[in-house]
């Protein structure tokens, strides 16, 4: 039987563990879409997966990857032919069942995305779940009614994946962005992007008060921990701030002050179950007014085989931008 290159996470003595392999096809979870797989990416919850700092696979081995993108090699279902350029993202891929570093994926095709016309397979792992999860975000705010002139959107861990992406998307569409990043090297990259404003992490002064000068119309926040509750304590009334992850911590601690007295809106953002009809019209967007402007300049491409080495950075937060693995040619 026809063997493929995988990257998995196996259990050895109760630690997760990543290693390269190959598989066959019928090692991997059933999908009714089987893929030539071309190109994935890492995002940071691929790098819990693989380090084995977040308990994030439901069962061992497993393929890891949250991203896939590649070409319908068989499909039976209706939908979907050999042939068709297709990408998903989310759903359980990389977690619950096999994901995207396999030159091979089944997938059910009730996940996947048909290649949007003006984006290649790659543009669609440069964005990937870090980068539609940014739009959303933008579109949680707008849907709550941040517009452009309402004041300064403040975007935290703005050299990561998501936070890069979130700054250009943001900067596109006319608002005023300010970067918060812990990394003096990213400032030109951040501005090159579209921030007019930048602020040291390192250095904040976030306050003890339950309320601090009111400063944001909204936020993107990947970080969490301090960041989160600092962001909601020092926005304006009526703002929206968005929380997406955890690089900083996933504790949260604030009074209500912020909600009872300025109407500030917390807003979840969930990538993994956005449902499709509202998934293909945000990628409709990441074609058109969301599309992000500065994509090359914020993706480096590493080949398969380079894969096992990179995830400590993404550990360490030592990561800019936006990382895209070639796990074989594009058709
Ligand atoms: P990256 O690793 O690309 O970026 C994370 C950035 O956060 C770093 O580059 C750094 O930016 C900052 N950071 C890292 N460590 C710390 C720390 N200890 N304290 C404060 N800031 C830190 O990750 P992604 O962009 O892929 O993901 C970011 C977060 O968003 C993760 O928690 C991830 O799980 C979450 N996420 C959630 C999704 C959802 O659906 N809700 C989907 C995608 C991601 P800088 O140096 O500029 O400050």
């Amino acid at each position: 039987m026809e063997r493929f290159r995988a990257y998995q996470v196996v259990e050895e003595d109760g630690n997760a563990t990543g290693r390269m392999t190959e598989v066959g096809l019928d090692d991997l979870n059933p999908g009714d879409v089987t893929l030539r797989v071309t190109h994935s990416s890492i995002n940071y919850k691929d790098a819990l997966a693989a380090t084995g700092k977040g308990r994030i696979m439901r069962r061992f081995p497993l393929v890891a990857g949250i991203d896939v993108a590649g070409e319908v090699l068989e499909s039976s279902d209706a939908r979907f032919d050999a042939g068709d350029q297709v990408f998903a993202t989310g759903y359980g891929l990389g977690e619950e069942f096999d994901g995207g570093f396999c030159e091979r994926a089944r997938v059910s095709a009730d996940w996947l995305v048909p290649l949007p016309a003006g984006l290649t397979l790659h543009d669609a792992m440069a964005i990937g779940t870090a980068g539609f999860t940014a739009a959303l975000a933008v579109q949680r705010m707008e849907d709550n009614g941040l517009r452009p002139g309402n004041g300064p959107v403040a975007v935290s861990g703005a050299s990561g994946g998501l936070g890069s992406i979130a700054v250009d998307i943001l900067a596109g569409l006319g608002y005023e962005v300010t970067g918060i990043t812990g990394k003096t090297s990213a400032h030109d990259f951040l501005r090159d992007l579209g921030a007019t404003t930048i602020l040291d992490r390192t250095t904040l002064d976030m306050g003890k008060r339950p309320l601090e000068r009111s400063q944001w119309a909204g936020a993107v926040d990947p970080v969490g921990g301090d960041m989160l509750p600092w962001l909601t304590r020092s926005a304006n009334r009526h703002a929206s701030i968005a929380s997406c992850g955890l690089a900083g911590g996933h504790e949260f601690s604030l009074t209500v002050m912020p909600f009872i007295l300025r109407g500030v809106n917390i807003l979840g953002v969930d990538s993994v179950a956005w449902p499709m009809n509202k998934r293909r019209a945000l990628w409709a967007r990441l074609t058109s007014d969301m599309r992000p402007r500065q994509l090359s300049q914020i993706t480096r491409t590493i080949p398969f085989a380079d894969l096992p080495t990179a995830f400590d950075a993404f550990m360490d937060g030592t990561v800019t931008g936006r990382t895209v693995v070639q796990i074989a040619e594009s058709p």
